[in-house]
This record gives C-alpha cells, structure tokens and sequence, in this order.
C-alpha cells in the first residue's frame, strides 16, 4: 500500500464506466498511483475538487477502455479509493434495459443485484487467515440513493429502483437469457456491478450506482434496427446527464455522515483477529484496521 499525504485524501470517490470517462469541471486536479495489496487499480486515480468536495475518480475500464469487465481489478480499485479516505463511492455504468418503461436515455438508481456472473472475479477481500461474512440483502446504501435519484431528476428521467441484473461478458446475452432475465423480474443489465458493490461493502463504504440505460437489450422487437450511430447518441446524453447529477449531488452531499454501511464489518468477522500472522494483518491493515487488536 503507498502512503498519501493530505493533498492525496478525497470524501467522495467516482468510479466512471462507458460513456463517462473523465470528469469535466474539476479543480486542484493530481494524478495519483495506487498500489494495494491487491494489485495496481484501473487507472491512475484523478484527484481533484468538483462542487466544493474532494473527489477521486477512477475510469473503470482504464484509459482507452482497455480492460474488459471480466478481468477488472475491482479489490484493487475499491482498496485504492479507500486509501485516500473515501467514504462514499458513486458507480456510474452503462446497462440495457429489460422492461419497456426503462428506455433509452433514461436512468435508473437500482436497489437490487442478482449475479450472473461466472469467473473468478475475486468477490472478496478477505481471502486468507480471515472469514468475513457481511449482510448484503441490500447490496447499495439505503441512504445514499435517494440523494442521488434527486440529484438526477433535473437532467432525465430517473427510474428510483430496480433490479441489476450482471452477467459475465464481455458478449451480450442470447434472446433466451434475456426473455428468462425479464420473467424474473429483472430490470437492468450489465457486467460491473459484481464485484464492485460486494467489495464495497466489505471495505465498509457508502455505495450507490447511477446505471445509463443505453438501448433495450435485445429480447425488444426494434433492437435489431438500433444503429451504433444512435447508440452513440444515446450514450453521449446520459455522459452528460451522469456528469451533471454529480456536479449537483456533490453541492449538497454530507460528507461527515454515520451509516449503517460503515460499520458493515462489526459483527461480520468470524474469525478471532487476536492471533494473525504478520502478513496477514498488513493485507487487511486498512480494511480491519480497526477492529484489530493492538500491541
Ligand atoms: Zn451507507
């Protein structure tokens, strides 16, 4: 893990997904790089000032988005915000949608995951010495996306809840899939969410999404005349829109809050923390730091 300075320390942290690769408008703006126990993040982190707080925003796939959502390094990116002293993360993505009222332009706050995925995608920070179960049966901050629905209301339609559905990847789904998906229940579909909104958890952070509906996933009749072209339009508005909630949720944001998401960990280690090994507790020193024993 590097150590920062006080420059190096951000409230809020962004993680940016299709269609919104970069921030405009910030201020006081440093690069930094990250080095966790858990591998090098996406990107360098951007530090800079956005609606008077400081933020740290991480391109999820990588400058020239160049890693697929497989092969993420979603421990290293959470880790990587938490040591610069984020508290709550905002995850911006883009998804198709599965029911008709979520179109195209619209976005949407979800409340739920159910995960597709297939792959190792490394789910969990704790993956030696130590067992650690936390509750998930509300997997993004209750308190946090109100707040974010609001801040969206003034740039598109906002969709206030809604099933994420995350598959593996990187191809779409076949029909089927998406015809089963949407009999479930299921509102939206993408591929980032898992891990990211587990290890968020894990590491004891705020976490909300604000999900770009980008077109219909293809169980809709009209999805075969969508051009690329209009896809593009499309994904160009909700850049926008995503970068324009943000700037007015960061206005109002409490950044010295007290949720229930922040002490995720306290009766979620199982394993006595009184006889680590060393090495063991450097990994977690940030995550269990305090809840470890000292001297
Ligand atoms: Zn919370």
């Amino acid at each position: 893990m590097s150590v920062h300075g006080v420059d190096d320390q951000a409230e809020v942290g962004i993680i940016g997904g299709s269609g919104l690769y970069a921030l405009d408008g910030l201020t006081d703006v440093r690069r930094v790089r990250v080095s966790t126990p858990y591998g090098e993040p996406s990107d360098e982190v951007v530090l800079g000032t956005l609606s008077g707080k400081r933020v740290a925003f991480l391109p999820r796939h990588g400058e020239g988005h160049r890693i697929s959502p497989s092969h993420l390094p979603a421990r290293a990116n959470i880790h990587a915000l938490k040591s610069l002293g984020v508290r709550q993360v905002l995850s911006i993505s883009a998804v198709g949608s599965l029911r008709e009222d979520y179109a195209p332009g619209d976005l949407v706050v979800p409340d739920q995951i159910v995960d597709r995925t297939s792959q190792a995608r490394g789910n969990s920070f704790f993956d030696q010495d130590v067992v650690v179960h936390v509750p998930f049966a509300t997997p993004y901050c209750d308190r946090l996306r109100p707040l974010l629905a609001d801040a969206a209301r003034a740039n598109a339609r906002v969709h206030t809840a809604g099933t994420y559905c995350c598959i593996e990847g990187p191809q779409f789904s076949t029909r089927a899939e998406s015809e089963l998906y949407r009999s479930w229940g299921l509102d939206i579909i993408g591929m980032t969410a898992v891990p990211e909104a587990r290890l968020a958890r894990e590491a004891e952070l705020c976490y909300a999404g604000l999900a770009l509906v980008t077109d219909y996933d293809c169980w809709h009749d009209g999805h075969d005349s969508v051009t690329a072209q209009a896809v593009a339009e499309v994904m160009h508005r909700n850049g926008e829109a995503a970068k324009a909630t943000l700037t007015a949720l960061l206005t109002t944001l409490p950044t010295d809050v007290a949720c229930a998401c922040q002490n995720a960990l306290a009766t979620s280690i199982i394993t006595p923390l009184t006889k680590l090994p060393e090495s063991t507790r450097d990994r977690y020193a940030l995550l269990l730091g305090k809840y470890l024993p000292t001297g």
